[in-house]
């Protein structure tokens, strides 16, 4: 091992400068390339989940570089699902039935900004306008194109992380050499996207809705959720098909947008009174869940994040797991530090069960938030789910496990909540009333179940 090994971390989104600062504090000379300018001195363009659900497993790194307290700080406690109905009731489910249990909304730049902030105070090099447009992995050189001077210049590192997102650049050149790693790919859309809208503060900066839930609108094929802002603001997002008469595709004048929310949503729009220009100004943006292996290459470069896993966001996981791959890869480090190509191995090999499972799981939670959410074998479910955990502080329904459990990994709330929600569905099917419900016997046959798991 040695502290002056050379790390580059291409993407200052959310977890490049997190990774960055991570590793610096270890003590190496880390630097962070960005291909976007500096998001603290230009204004950031609307349309790309202007805030999110930051959750348990998100914290831990946080806390780790001491940013959690300032970040917790701008955040709106969110502690259950506020459901609206199509006859405008309203129906609070909520997230956990242990007290204070509750996941964040927190805004997308101010938390970018407060990662890079701290990056840079503890030594990380941050450069703007570069955009990483090739890799050599075997010789650890990572190509650059300025876009404030249109030159290109190789960089040259001992490690290579890429944290570019999505579209990564770091994971299209290991594509490149697919032949010879047996680098495997795929990327999968759904037939929905979503359209980013707002509800603004009411006259004196109050929030229009419930300031304390994440809201949903239900809808069967499609969903409208909103998260509030710490301004009374709600970012609103829809989730819906491109095809079919009424969809995106087809919602392309002021008249049929307008007829749209008229008919679904008309409880909404009394809140928004923007809905046609936001509709019209945002882009519609794609959902897709990206798989790929290896996410190492020779030793020498690792992607962690959304460049390696990017899950739809039904889970409200993308960026805790982006989180937790951080995380996951420093306390790896920390057994061998500097030895990359174990500490490269061993990672992937910890870690890739585990964003399978939650890209899975948030592609079937898109099935609960629009649909199952207002059945009622659902609602007795979700019940009951609440009067064990109540009642049972070590019973853990599937969302708890997954969002306020770090110590469980997603593999296992997966495994273990499935069979869980199989189970209970069942109970419920059988039954008219929860209310008289033996909990203790029930709690019985969950401990039985779990045994298969543990
Ligand atoms: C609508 C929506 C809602 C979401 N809601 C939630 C939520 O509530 N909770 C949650 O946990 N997650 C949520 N997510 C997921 C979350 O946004 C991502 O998982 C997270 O941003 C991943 O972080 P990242 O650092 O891997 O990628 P990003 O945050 O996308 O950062 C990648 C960075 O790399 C830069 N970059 C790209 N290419 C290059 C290149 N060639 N060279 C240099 N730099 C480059 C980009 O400009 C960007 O700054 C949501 C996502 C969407 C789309």
């Amino acid at each position: 091992m040695s502290k002056s090994d050379k790390i580059i971390v291409v993407g200052a989104g959310l977890s490049g400068p997190l990774i960055a600062a991570m590793m610096r504090k270890r003590g190496y000379e880390v630097s962070l390339y960005e291909s976007r300018p500096d998001m603290r001195k230009v204004e950031m363009a609307a349309g790309r989940s202007i805030n999110l659900a930051l959750s348990d497993r998100g914290l831990i790194p946080l806390d780790e570089i001491g940013v959690k307290e300032e970040v917790m700080a701008t955040t709106v406690p969110m502690y259950g699902r506020m459901i609206h109905d199509n006859e405008g009731n309203t129906r609070l489910s909520r997230y956990s039935g242990r007290e204070g249990e509750a996941i964040n909304s927190v805004s997308r730049a101010g938390l970018n900004i407060q990662l890079i902030n701290k990056a840079e105070s503890l030594g990380v090099n941050v450069f703007y306008n570069e955009k990483c447009v090739g890799v050599d992995h075997k010789k650890g050189i990572v190509n650059f194109k300025s876009y404030t001077t249109g030159i290109e210049s190789d960089v040259h590192a001992d490690l290579i992380i890429g944290a570019d997102g999505f579209g990564s650049a770091v994971r299209e050149s290991m594509y490149d050499n697919h032949r010879e790693t047996r680098f495997s790919f795929s990327q999968d859309y759904l037939s929905h996207g979503y359209k980013e809208l707002h509800i603004p503060p009411g006259d004196d900066g109050s929030f229009r809705i419930d300031k304390n839930a994440l809201h949903i609108w239900p809808r069967g094929g499609h969903m409208v959720i909103a998260l509030p802002n710490e301004d009374g603001s709600f970012t609103v997002t829809l989730f819906h098909s491109f095809d079919g008469d009424e969809g995106f595709d087809n919602l392309n004048d002021d008249k049929s947008i307008m007829a749209f929310f008229k008919k679904y949503y008309s409880d909404i729009l009394q809140h928004m009174p923007d809905v046609l220009t936001d509709f019209n100004e945002n882009p519609t943006g794609n959902l897709a869940t990206v798989k790929c292996y290896p996410w190492q290459s020779n030793g020498r470069s690792i992607l962690i994040g959304d460049s390696a896993h990017a899950v739809v966001p039904f889970y409200g996981q993308g960026m805790n797991c982006s989180f937790e791959d951080c995380s996951v890869f420093t306390k790896i480090h920390d057994e061998h530090p500097g030895n990359w190509k174990w500490i490269l191995e061993t990672y992937q090999q910890t870690r890739k069960k585990d964003a399978d499972a939650i890209g899975d799981l948030a592609v079937e939670n898109y099935v609960e938030m629009r649909d199952s959410v207002a059945h009622p074998d659902f609602k007795e479910k979700r019940e009951l789910e609440m009067k064990l955990e109540a009642t049972y502080p070590d019973y853990k329904s599937k969302y708890s496990m997954v969002t306020f459990s770090p110590e469980i990994p997603y593999s296992m709330a997966m495994n273990l909540g499935r069979a869980q929600d199989e189970f209970l569905l069942n109970f419920c099917s059988k039954i008219d009333d929860v209310s008289g419900v033996d909990i203790a016997s029930l709690k019985e046959s969950l401990d039985v179940l779990k045994k298969q798991f543990v």
